[in-house]
């Protein structure tokens, strides 16, 4: 879950037509295959239609995350995330996080997260997210899984807490909302830039810039579904098959062709996932 298209009111439950195949395939680094209202099977044979084989699935709880690993378990090419969500830590217990521990260690499993911090909502108390967060994180050091940082209006403490914890190898920022400064920033860290749909969005030119400055070899594409939906369907659900959108709009602002980036998150989704 991240910045979800609020503004836009409830979403009408019409899926988007199919666009054109990717030249190269890439895959969905972030997605909720439990909240969007169509069968795992049938998002996994639209998302191979449209050039996305590979999908994470993330969890946000414990059962979502008891979920997302079980449907790794079950299908190939899904692979899972497991945390408790920034906005549901309030109270946070060890029992839960030692659940979390169990669960990440499972090889079907190539990411804690979404873990992170998120002031936008301010749902749960600072110190809970914070507790959590560092949890998370040393979680993610000790089974050797990639991390994936849900960061809403936080970036300082997010860039704080990882660098006082010590920032396990591989870092994603899911659905990066940083301008072209934290970009840097993340670049000379080597944390890898995961962008959504909304980099297409009109108001998103910071994001842009970002975009421009990210290393090829430090971004990756996600859909965030059913959230976060790319032009020129925003407003309807996401599904991880409008990939494409996003991926074409990206290569055109990063001025390079598209199998080319393509080519370069598979790179980058190998050496961060695994697969
Ligand atoms: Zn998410
Ligand atoms: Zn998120």
């Amino acid at each position: 879950m991240s910045t979800a298209d609020e503004e836009s009111g409830p979403a009408p439950r019409l899926f988007p037509a199919l666009p054109d195949p990717l030249p190269v395939e890439v895959f969905d680094s972030h997605c909720h295959l439990d909240l969007v209202e169509l069968p795992v099977e049938e998002q996994l044979a639209s998302a191979r239609a449209a050039g996305i084989r590979r999908i994470v699935t993330i969890g946000v709880d414990l059962p979502s995350s008891r979920l997302c690993a079980e449907t790794a378990a079950e299908f190939d090419d899904v692979y899972a995330g497991v945390a408790i969500h920034p906005n549901d830590t309030t109270g946070l217990t060890d029992d839960a996080l030692t659940e979390i521990a169990d669960l990440a260690a499972r090889p079907e499993v190539v990411a804690v997260g979404e873990t992170g911090l998120d002031y936008y909502r301010d749902w749960a108390p600072k110190d809970d997210q914070h507790r959590s967060f560092r949890a998370h994180i040393d979680i993610a050091k000790r089974t050797g899984k990639a991390l994936v940082i849900h960061d809403r209006e936080a970036h300082d403490d997010v860039l704080r807490i990882l660098a006082e914890e010590g920032a396990p190898d591989r870092v994603v920022f899911h659905c990066f909302s940083g301008d072209a400064e934290m970009a840097r920033v993340c670049a000379d860290r080597g944390y890898v830039m995961s962008f959504a749909g909304n980099v297409t969005f009109k108001n998103a030119e910071p994001l842009r810039e970002a975009l421009r400055v990210a290393p090829l070899d430090l971004i990756l594409v996600e859909t965030d579904a059913p959230f976060l939906t790319p032009v020129p369907h925003r407003g309807k659900p996401n599904v991880s098959y409008l990939i494409p959108h996003t991926v074409r709009f990206m290569a055109e602002v990063k001025d390079v062709p598209v199998p080319d980036l393509c080519e370069a998150i598979t790179t980058t989704g190998h050496r961060i996932f695994g697969f």
